[in-house]
This record gives C-alpha cells, structure tokens and sequence, in this order.
C-alpha cells in the first residue's frame, strides 16, 4: 500500500487514502515519486472544467526512481530517475507522422484504465495517465522520459508540465527572436517558466501581467523587466512599455476570455498571441472582422507547449545546468499529499507559483 490523493468524484474533496497498485505488466513502469508539482490543470480537473474518468489519482508532473519495469521495457530499469510525461505519444497517427506528438491522438487512451485500487478494492484510473499525487504510481513506458543527469529529481519534476509547456509556447508555438518584446500574462508556475523561457530567448522587453501585486518579485526574478496588475488599461500600459506599438508576442497563461482578449490587444499589428492556458466552454472570446483584417495578427492554440518531450527535455536540462533555467524559481511552497487542498485554494485565490510536493 502507498499513500495518494484521489479525487473520488467531480467537486468532491481530495481524499488522502492509502492504495494498491500491481506490479508493472508488460510495457509499464513502476516509479517511486520523489516530488510532484500542482498544476492548475490538477484543479480544473477537480471542479469539473476538464473531465477525466474517477474515481482517479490526481497529479501529472513529477519525478521519481524506477522502482521495477515491465516486460519488453528497456529505455530505464529499476534504480533509473525518471520524468513523467502526462501526454505520450504513439508515433504512427496522422498527428505522430506529421512530427505533432503533442497531438498524438492517443495520448489520453490510458486515462480510462484502472491502475491501482483502493483498500477496498474501489478501482481507480491514473488521472492525466501518470497519477503522480502518490508515493508510488505504475505508468506505460512511453509515460516515462529518463532524467535528465545533474538535476535533482526533485527540482526535475517540474519538466513534465510547466517547463515544457512554458519553453515550448515561447520557443516552439510564439517562436520569440532575440530582441523581441513579450508580454506574459498569468504568473503562476507556467507563467514563470514562460518568463525564464523569454528571457533565454533573448527578448529585449519583458512585461509580467498578474491580478495580484503581490509576484512582482516573483516576476521580476524571473526575467519580467516591468510588471503591471492587471486593470482596464493592461493593453495601453503594454504598449507605453513597448515603444508605443504592443508587443510583439503574447503569451496567456490564464485561459479565460477576458485576458485572451487583452493579451491580443497588447501585441503590436502583425503581433503574435499564443494562448497556453486552458479555460472552460463558457469562455467566448469575440473579434470583429475588421479589426481582424485591420491588426494582422496571429492567435494560436498551444498543447503542451508544442513539445516533443524526448527532444526537447535534453535541450531545457542544458539551459538548467547552466544556470540559465532556474527550476527552484518556480516554487513558492514545498507541501505533502496534505497539503494539496490548500494549494488549490492559494491557487483559487490567485496567489503563489507552484506548490510542489516532495515526498519523504
Ligand atoms: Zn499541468
Ligand atoms: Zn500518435
């Protein structure tokens, strides 16, 4: 039995209960867990705004030691770090062929498998595939990326989700140039890794946009060069900032309407705006035709940071070991499986990066 927190049901309360899970079958991979970030995605599946099959363990960015490998697994064995990959890929649908993993088509076909049971034998599922708010968890193979060499497990857990998502917006899906102004909107454990990401990228300008007052250190430390709370007046601030004209590139990373439509706004005519965070169906975002002729600009969708994990994870752990990714950065808070619903409320309430949970 290991502890997790499983999510018995949509808006129900995390329970921190103690589990089952089998030896690793055929093409599985059974993993300790050394630390686990809480995403905002872990909530949004908690209250319903995303949908996974439950009862289900929470949790999809985290690191840890293989424990012991199924048949026909050969890419780590036991005793090996690993980092999880919420979103594997298959490499042969329309999407792997085109060299688009994060779109694979199957990338959430395990979320309906049981892989553990509670005491009582109640199954559950594995959550966003890799169920990392458990002591241990059991995951396909193509879940588990070796880790990176000279990167604490616990710092490398927050590869698997903010870090690839916000370095791929910047490099992959806004493709941010040296001396380029970005504006990033949303300064949680994302957003902060967007920061650092422009800040690799070489952007010239850096505006960090939040709610709270309260990360401006948090940005600054990052890589913001200004910092603004959000108001009415976000886009014409961007722009007094940005010689007059908007940014050049914009990143969301809040996944509401409202904010979409700002950070459009902020970006100069011909900008770029790419939209990382993941809002709800009731978040419609209008433009008019001719401001849509009149702007020239370019709004993007963004999965998982456009990332193929395999090949970008190598190129992000060299940014780390040479100090110019600092993963310690992200974390405000270091919590046990305890501590997650009240994570989630300092999340709710606006404040904070990421809560990781270390595990003993
Ligand atoms: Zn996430
Ligand atoms: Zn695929």
């Amino acid at each position: 039995m290991v502890r997790a927190a499983v999510l018995p049901a949509v808006g129900a309360p995390l329970e921190i209960t103690d589990i089952a899970l089998p030896e690793p079958g055929p093409g599985r991979v059974r993993i300790r867990l050394a630390a686990a970030g809480v995403c905002h995605s872990d909530l949004s599946l908690t209250d319903g705004t995303m949908r996974v099959p439950v009862p289900a363990v929470l949790g999809h960015e985290g690191a840890g030691t293989v424990v012991s490998v199924g048949e026909g697994v050969r890419h780590v064995a036991p005793g090996d770090g690993a980092v999880l990959n919420w979103a594997p890929s298959c490499g042969q649908c329309h999407h792997c062929l085109l060299g688009e993993v994060w779109l694979c088509a199957s990338a959430l076909s395990g979320v309906g498998a049981v892989h553990a049971r509670t005491a009582d034998g109640t199954p559950l599922h594995p959550g966003l595939n890799v169920a990392a708010f458990a002591e241990e968890t059991v995951v396909a193979a193509n879940c588990v990326l070796p880790a990176p060499d000279g990167i604490p497990l616990t710092d490398a857990a927050l590869l698997g989700c903010a870090v690839l998502t916000g370095y791929g917006a910047v490099h992959h899906s806004a493709r941010v140039r040296e001396g380029e102004t970005v504006v990033v909107f949303g300064v949680g454990g994302v957003g902060l890794a967007v920061l650092q990401s422009a800040r690799i990228a070489g952007a010239s300008t850096v505006v960090a946009v939040d709610v709270s007052p309260e990360k401006e250190e948090l940005a600054r430390a990052a890589g913001a060069t200004d910092y603004l709370v959000a108001s009415a007046t976000t886009a014409k601030d961007v722009r007094r900032l940005t010689g007059g004209h908007g940014a050049d590139v914009a990143v969301e990373c809040v996944g509401r309407a409202v904010t979409i439509r700002t950070a459009w706004e902020s970006t100069r005519r011909g900008g770029r705006t790419t939209v990382v965070g993941i809002g709800g169906k009731d978040q419609q975002v209008t433009f008019n035709a001719l401001e849509l002729f009149h702007w020239g600009r370019t709004l993007s969708g963004c999965v998982y940071g456009n990332c193929d994990p395999a090949r970008d994870l190598p190129v992000i752990a060299e940014h780390v070991r040479a100090g110019r990714f600092d993963l310690g950065a992200l974390v405000t808070e270091r919590i046990s499986l305890d501590g997650i619903p009240a994570a989630f409320d300092t999340m709710i309430a606006g404040r904070g990066g990421r809560a990781l949970i270390v595990f003993p």
